[in-house]
């Protein structure tokens, strides 16, 4: 994580940051049970700044969320991760849906709206930059990755930073938690103080990505295979 850490983020101190977990998933998602409100309750407790819905496939939740954490005082970024033909696309700062589920046409639809495009994990499910420019790269324009990933082991997203290093992208941060005992266990951090702001800390790589370690509970499994069998 050296080549982000925040230490050189032009003589920032740790005080004058504010952390962001970009990377939450709800019951809105097909794999998980975890409440708005739980959410907004962990996020409070653990020292968030703010934190980002990323239902799969879902904007459902988006609405109550951004009320929630209205209330609780934290940053809310609404958004959705989109299963593509190229992997899992992770869409931020929405003011609506994305209905595309192409790669191309989903990236567009971001963009449309204003908002921020990263590819999810981008090593999960290869080990080497050699595959991931095979099957990704070129990235469109204005798409960049997620650096770092709370259920996805350091090695990969070492990977992932020195990719985004490498191919100057853009990138963010945030935990998958399925559950809210997994939220902070990545996240970016940055001076950004509100949503504006952070989306230009974004897109400026006036940010960090952090990893704290893989917390992946097993119980994630069991749930994704009940809710496909009972539709809850
Ligand atoms: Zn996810």
């Amino acid at each position: 994580m050296d080549e982000f850490s925040a230490d050189k983020l032009g003589g920032l101190k740790r005080g004058e940051l504010n952390f962001f977990d970009l990377h939450v998933h709800s019951k809105y998602s097909f794999d998980s049970l975890t409440s708005l409100d739980s959410i907004v309750g962990k996020a409070g407790k653990i020292g968030l700044h703010g934190f980002a819905l990323t239902d799969h496939d879902s904007f459902a939740g988006a609405e109550k969320a951004a009320k929630l954490a209205e209330d609780a005082c934290l940053v809310f970024i609404p958004g959705m991760e989109i299963e593509t033909e190229c992997g899992d696309l992770i869409a931020l700062f929405l003011n609506e849906p994305v209905a595309a589920r192409s790669f191309a046409s989903a990236v567009d639809e971001v963009k449309a709206q204003g908002g921020v495009a990263v590819v999810a994990h981008p090593f999960k499910r290869i080990g080497k930059e050699s595959d991931f420019k095979a099957s990704m790269l070129p990235l469109p324009k204005g798409v960049g990755v997620e650096a770092a990933n709370g259920r996805i082991s350091l090695e990969k997203n070492e990977l992932a930073i020195k990719t985004a290093s490498r191919f100057n992208f853009f990138f963010t941060a945030g935990s998958d938690a399925h559950f809210s005992s997994e939220m902070g266990s990545a996240f970016l951090a940055s001076k950004a103080g509100d949503a504006e702001e952070l989306r230009k800390a974004i897109v400026n790589k006036q940010c960090a990505p952090v990893w704290v370690g893989r917390r992946y509970n097993p119980l994630s499994r069991g749930i994704r295979l009940a809710k496909r069998i009972t539709r809850i």
